[in-house]
């Protein structure tokens, strides 16, 4: 691969001059570039108020930079919710995305002054009405698009239409505020019409539950929008006009608010996991298969690569002729094989301490380590501006 398709020359030299300094593993994230990222999704959806999901990079250079360019943030734990609330961050731009959490936690969110809550469960929605009276709620949605997500969030979330009918008049009858739909259409969605899917039925129930007297202010688009990996996805300005578009159809008489979360997205592409081979290996003497050993693998940032869903551009800095790897990490488990299905071409004689760059890494990688499997750290994490 050609590392100036991800990166420009110069951009490729600040990168190198400060991988070098460092031993590896560890991940880099540009902020130029998560900063570029929100300011181009502001600007392409610019009626949506913005909701970073933190558990995508929960980096406080990350929630600092945002919360300055006038982001809300989507929190999925109380653990969260005290990081940012000692960053400063204001409880009116928190919102409680997760639907599953203890009795105490929402206590504990409603206390600190947030009022936004998602629900998708009867037995959660009486937890929010007992524990933050009066509090706006969300009621997630189940959708499509399980088979065109890398990485799909769906059925574990969300509810049926009619349940969430259902949560949706219990909620005004517990004295909370039915305040909007919200679902997540998966993550790296590459099938920009589930969105559609998603709107019609947020439009039906709203338009049933205005026949019973409850007025639904807010659709809660959740994330789903891509980083930039092996497998090419749309550009964000195609996916803000498809999507647009759709609001368009299915709002023809005036758009709700509208909520975005994006995660991925913000993040990926701003970070690069630097690793070293430590060796690589053949099977016996005639095996065409080469093993490649990574210094970074599934438990120390490479979580996402389980069965291979997402696949990251790796560059190899070392020169020669190509030959297909399976690529696996460094620790006693097998699990931890990275890429087999899937074959990398790296050169044939690739040598320990030779390094690969592993690209669009900013998303759910260091907050996705294990603590010390096999002794391993989890990994390290530069934040670093380009152009300070
Ligand atoms: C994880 C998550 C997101 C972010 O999804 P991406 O696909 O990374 O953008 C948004 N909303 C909720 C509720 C989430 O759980």
């Amino acid at each position: 691969m050609d590392v100036h398709d991800y990166f420009a020359k110069k951009e490729w030299k600040f990168i190198k001059s400060f991988a070098d300094k460092h031993q590896t593993p560890f991940l880099v994230v540009l902020l130029d570039i998560v900063k570029e990222k929100f300011l181009d999704l502001r600007k392409h959806l610019p009626y949506a108020r913005i909701f970073y999901a933190v558990k995508a990079n929960p980096a406080t250079e990350i929630i600092t930079l945002l919360d300055r360019l006038g982001s809300s943030f989507d929190v999925a734990s109380v653990y969260e919710l005290r990081k940012l609330l000692a960053l400063g961050i204001s409880p009116d731009s928190l919102s409680c995305g997760n639907t599953i959490k203890k009795k105490q936690d929402i206590e504990e969110f409603y206390k600190s002054g947030v009022r936004l809550f998602v629900t998708d469960s009867e037995m959660d929605l009486r937890n929010i009405a007992a524990a933050a009276p009066g509090a706006k709620v969300f009621v997630r949605v189940l959708t499509e698009g399980f088979s065109t997500a890398d990485w799909p969030l769906s059925r574990k979330f969300g509810c049926q239409t009619e349940m969430a009918l259902e949560l949706f008049l219990l909620a005004k009858k517990c004295g909370l505020v039915p305040y909007g739909i919200s679902f997540h259409v998966g993550s790296q969605q590459r099938d920009i019409s589930v969105w559609n899917a998603a709107l019609g039925k947020s439009r039906y129930i709203i338009d049933w539950l205005r026949e019973e007297g409850i007025e639904l202010e807010c659709v809660n688009m959740g994330g789903g929008l891509p980083g930039d990996y092996i497998e090419k996805s749309q550009s964000i300005e195609t996916y803000a006009e498809g999507i647009s578009h759709y609001l368009e159809e299915n709002f023809t008489e005036g758009m709700p608010e509208i909520i975005i979360e994006p995660g991925r997205y913000i993040v990926a592409d701003a970070g690069i996991i630097v690793s070293e081979v430590v060796l690589s290996a053949k099977k016996s003497k005639t095996s065409l298969e080469r093993w490649v050993f990574s210094d970074v693998g599934k438990f120390n940032g490479l979580m996402e690569s389980l069965n291979e869903a997402i696949k990251y551009p790796i560059f190899c800095e070392a020169k020669g002729e190509l030959e297909e790897v399976i690529i696996a990490g460094p620790t006693c488990d097998s699990m931890d094989t990275i890429y087999e299905d899937y074959k990398y071409e790296f050169p044939a004689d690739l040598k320990p301490g030779d390094r690969l760059y592993w690209l669009s890494t900013g998303a759910y990688t260091a907050s996705y380590c294990s603590v010390e499997f096999n002794g391993f750290p989890p990994l390290k994490t530069f934040y670093v501006w380009r152009k300070p």
